[in-house]
């Protein structure tokens, strides 16, 4: 393990640093809340980034060596919380980005958790499940000493998911001589898992645009939908959306887009991506519509917009395009602080990140509160208690924006801050 000393101010390659997008939403709640000079330095620097290299051997016997990351950004409310990404793309910066983004999002619906992230820079598309869970297990391996249901909890994100928890689960269990169920969350059932995570996020990014929608005396009976991302979230979002009386009228992922104004059967394209003969998990070949590509989705004309796939994706070049009077984060980090302001403006609702995939880290919280005591509860009970948290701090953050007259990224960020540093200010600095 190799920690670096301090937060990276931009990415490596001169592009728009992702880190740096976070900070700029943190500055503006910060100095809505008039925080103070040490808690603002404090709370802009990760508790600690490591870098390792991963040694891996391919099914052919050909050998390379991949960069890995974990970074744990705060600890003040308890132990590291967020999930682990397997994408070419990935680099400290933007795992340090995510990193910052757990902390807040924990905090803002309330859960005991700070904030981490992981990855490795891999195509997870080129690896056979040997090699996968090869790689996985190394990883674990590799950063075995800082993760642990009091320390750090790791879960699914891009590129990941309850296999791969499952084997991260073993390989500590393995090494610490035990069952170590609490060390990550979105495991499998069988071993651990929670009923509901897997739906959760999708679940989530459904009960905030509900309750978005129940403040502007709308509802989602009718609503149009366009769903950017088809994976874990954006299908699961597409799919709830549509049982809640909504129309989804265009899906696409990183291969292509579906576009059909007459609603798209969000069961058939799911049916279509999770067929074990579409290696690549695509909606390239699904016949329920025109196909259209990721720019044109996010500029079609809908009531809601739901962003589920990567970064920096409404930016200053197309936000002027946007035509959703409604956009719920379903990834981390969509719209960049620029395109944010613009939105802000134009009097778009952004339900932000942090709020509208808390979700999933929510039913995380709750697994790894089953874990722990060894009790499992039942799907409703699951779905219900999401809902009552979701609820209960969707109404504060609104609330905060009414009061502050912000839109609601900074409510969000304003108390979510709020939250951590009143958690500072009783621990103290340990200076
Ligand atoms: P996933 O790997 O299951 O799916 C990602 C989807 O995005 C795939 O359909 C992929 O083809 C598509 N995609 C990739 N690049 C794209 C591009 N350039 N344009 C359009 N589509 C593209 O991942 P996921 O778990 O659904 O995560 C999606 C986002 O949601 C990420 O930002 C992740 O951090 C965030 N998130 C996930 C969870 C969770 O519980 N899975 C929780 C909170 C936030």
């Amino acid at each position: 393990m190799s920690p670096t000393a301090t937060a990276p101010a931009s990415s490596h390659d001169g592009q728009v640093s992702v880190f740096g997008e976070g900070i700029a939403y943190f500055n503006e709640a910060a100095a809505k809340l008039e925080l103070n000079e040490n808690m603002k330095r404090v709370l802009t620097h990760p508790s600690r980034q490591v870098i390792i290299s991963i040694p891996f051997a391919r099914d052919n016997g050909s050998f390379e060596v991949f960069t890995g990351f974990r970074v744990q950004y705060n600890f003040a409310r308890g132990p590291a919380k967020g999930g682990v990404r397997f994408h070419p793309g990935v680099t400290l910066d933007e795992v340090t980005a995510l990193a910052f983004w757990m902390t807040w999002k924990c905090a803002v619906v309330d859960l005991p958790f700070g904030g981490a992230k992981g990855g490795v820079t891999c195509d997870p598309a080129t690896l056979s499940p040997a090699e996968n869970e090869r790689l996985t297990r190394r990883y674990t391996a590799e950063i075995i000493e800082i993760i642990g249901p009091d320390k750090d909890v790791p879960a699914p994100d891009v590129g990941t998911n309850p296999q791969t928890m499952a084997w991260m689960m073993d390989t500590v269990s393995m090494h610490l001589r035990g069952y170590t169920p609490g060390v990550v969350t979105g495991k499998p059932l069988c071993v651990g898992g929670s009923r509901g995570r897997v739906e959760a996020t999708g679940r989530g990014v459904m009960i905030m645009i509900e309750a978005a929608l129940e403040k502007q005396g709308k509802s989602l009976n009718g609503a149009t939908v366009a769903v950017q991302g088809f994976g874990n979230v954006g299908s699961i979002s597409a799919k709830l959306l549509h049982e809640h009386g909504a129309k989804v009228v265009a899906i696409s992922d990183a291969f292509t887009g579906v576009h059909n104004k007459d609603g798209i059967d969000v069961a058939a394209a799911i049916s279509h991506v999770t067929n074990p003969t579409n290696v690549k998990r695509s909606l390239e070949g699904f016949a329920g519509g025109d196909t259209i590509s990721n720019t044109q989705l996010l500029e079609l004309p809908c009531d809601i917009l739901v962003p589920a796939a990567l970064e920096n994706q409404i930016t200053k070049k197309n936000v002027k395009n946007i035509k959703a009077h409604l956009i719920a984060e379903g990834a981390n980090g969509p719209t960049t602080a620029d395109a944010n302001k613009i939105l802000a403006e134009g009097g778009i609702t952004v339900i932000p990140d942090i709020l509208a995939n808390a979700g999933g880290v929510t039913v995380s919280y709750f697994e790894w509160a089953q874990d722990r005591a060894g009790y499992y509860w039942k799907e409703s009970e699951v779905n219900e208690r999401l809902k009552d948290v979701l609820r209960e701090n969707f109404d504060a953050v609104w609330q905060t924006a009414k009061e502050h007259g912000t839109d609601l990224r900074t409510a969000a960020y304003m108390v979510a801050i709020r939250r951590v540093a009143d958690s500072y200010t009783t621990r103290g600095f340990y200076a």
